[in-house]
C-alpha cells in the first residue's frame, strides 16, 4: 500500500471502507479508519471495539477513543501530519461522504491537502493470495452444495421467497456467515428481470427459474447462478438455454492470464449473437468477487484491463426475453498463468423439475 500511496501523489491515505480496512489490517467490525502513512498506521475505533481490535488489527498502532473514528483520526493528524511529513492526505473518494469531507475539513484546516483517491486498496484486493482463494474455494464449495437445498425447494406453486428462505436457512445451518447478497429467485416471466429478487410470486407449472445466490464464510464471498425448467421446455427454451451454457463456457474457455476482460466479455457477447441472442444480454459478462460481492475487475465490453493470475471473477451471461423469460448461468473462476480454474463445481445441463 506503501508504494500506491507514492503512484496515487498522496503521503497519506485514510482508509475509510470497512471491505479495504478489513484486507489491510484484519478489523472486522463495523466502525473504525484506518491512516496509512509512509512511516506508520494507525487504526482508529471506539471502546465497542477495544477487545476485538486488540484481537484483530495487525501492522498498525491501536487508538480507542471517545469520538467518532472519523473525528479521532483528525485530531491525530493535526497533531502528527507535520511530524511526518504529511501534506497530502489522500481520501478514498468512493467511500467517502461530502459530510466527512466537510467534517475533515474543518478540524484540519489549510493545514492539509486533500485529495480525491480512487481503487487504490481496491487494486490490490484483485490479486488474491493463497490464503484469501482458500476461503473463495471454501466459500464456493459451501455456496454450490446448497443448490441440491434449492432443487428440493422448488416446484410449481411454491413462492419465490419460500425457496429463498429454504436456501438461506440451510446456508446458515451450514455454517455462512451470512448471504453475499439478496437471494434472487425470479421464475416464470420474471426469470426475464435480471435482478429479479425472490418475491411472494409463485412458481408456475412451466417456465425458467433463475437462482441465484451466495453466501459468506471466513469474510469471503462465493457467488453463483444456476437456471432450472419447471415442466417440459420447449425447443425455444432448450435453444435458450443451451446458447447460454455455451456462451459461458465460451468466455471461460477465453479467460487467462494476460487476456483483457473485454476480450472475455466479447467471447460470451459473439456466441449469443450468432445464436440469434445477442440483443437479449444486456449486462456485462462478469466481475471480481473477494471481500465483497462485487469488486473489479469488470468483465465488460471494452474494458481493457488485463486479467491476471489470482483474481477471481465471476463468469455470467445471461439472456432476458421481456415477458417471456431469462437464462443465467453463473461460475466463480481463478485466474491463472494459463487460463483458469472454474471454482464452482456444480453441474450446467439443464435441470427439469
Ligand atoms: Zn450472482
Ligand atoms: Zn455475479
Amino acid at each position: 500500500m506503501r508504494s500506491a500511496l507514492q503512484r496515487g501523489r498522496v503521503d497519506a491515505l485514510l482508509v475509510t471502507h470497512l471491505p479495504n480496512i478489513r484486507y489491510l489490517c484484519g478489523f472486522t467490525g463495523s466502525a473504525g479508519i484506518l491512516l496509512i502513512t509512509e512511516s506508520k498506521s494507525v487504526f482508529f475505533t471506539d471502546g465497542r471495539y477495544k477487545e476485538q481490535a486488540a484481537t484483530e488489527v495487525q501492522g498498525a498502532q491501536v487508538v480507542i477513543g471517545k469520538k467518532s473514528a472519523l473525528a479521532q483520526s483528525a485530531e491525530w493528524l493535526r497533531a502528527n501530519a507535520k511530524q511526518l511529513g504529511v501534506k497530502v492526505l489522500g481520501l478514498e473518494a468512493e467511500h467517502s461522504t461530502i459530510a466527512e469531507k466537510g467534517q475533515l475539513r474543518t478540524a484540519l484546516g489549510s493545514s492539509l491537502r486533500f485529495k480525491d483517491t480512487y481503487g487504490l486498496v481496491e487494486r490490490a484486493r484483485m490479486i488474491k493470495d493463497e490464503e484469501e482463494i482458500a476461503c473463495l474455494r471454501e466459500a464456493v464449495q459451501l455456496g454450490s452444495s446448497l443448490f441440491e437445498v434449492v432443487l428440493k425447494a422448488i416446484r410449481p406453486g411454491r413462492k419465490e421467497v419460500e425457496v429463498a428462505a429454504e436456501l438461506e436457512y440451510a446456508a446458515r445451518r451450514a455454517g455462512a456467515e451470512g448471504m453475499s447478497f439478496e437471494t434472487i429467485v425470479a421464475s416464470g416471466p420474471r426469470s426475464a428481470l435480471p435482478h429479479g429478487r425472490a418475491s411472494e410470486a409463485e412458481i408456475p407449472k412451466n417456465g425458467f427459474v433463475v437462482c441465484d445466490f451466495g453466501i459468506i464464510l471466513a469474510g469471503y464471498c462465493s457467488d453463483m447462478t444456476r437456471t432450472v425448467h419447471v415442466g417440459a421446455p420447449s425447443s425455444d427454451a432448450r435453444h435458450m438455454y443451451e446458447s447460454v451454457r455455451d456462451s459461458q463456457e465460451a468466455a471461460v474457455e477465453r479467460v487467462g492470464s494476460g487476456v483483457s476482460a473485454g476480450e472475455v466479455d466479447r467471447a460470451a457477447r459473439q456466441l449469443l449473437t450468432n445464436k440469434g441472442l445477442g440483443k437479449y444480454f444486456s449486462h456485462s459478462t462478469g466481475h471480481g468477487v473477494g471481500l465483497e460481492i462485487h469488486e473489479p475487475p469488470r468483465v465488460a465490453r471494452a474494458q481493457s484491463e488485463a486479467l491476471e493470475a489470482g483474481m477471481v471473477i465471476t463468469i455470467e451471461p445471461g439472456v432476458y426475453i421481456p415477458q417471456t423469460g431469462g437464462v443465467r448461468i453463473e461460475d466463480m473462476v481463478l485466474v491463472t498463468e494459463d487460463g483458469c480454474q472454474v471454482l464452482t463445481p456444480t453441474r450446467k445441463e439443464l435441470v427439469v423439475i
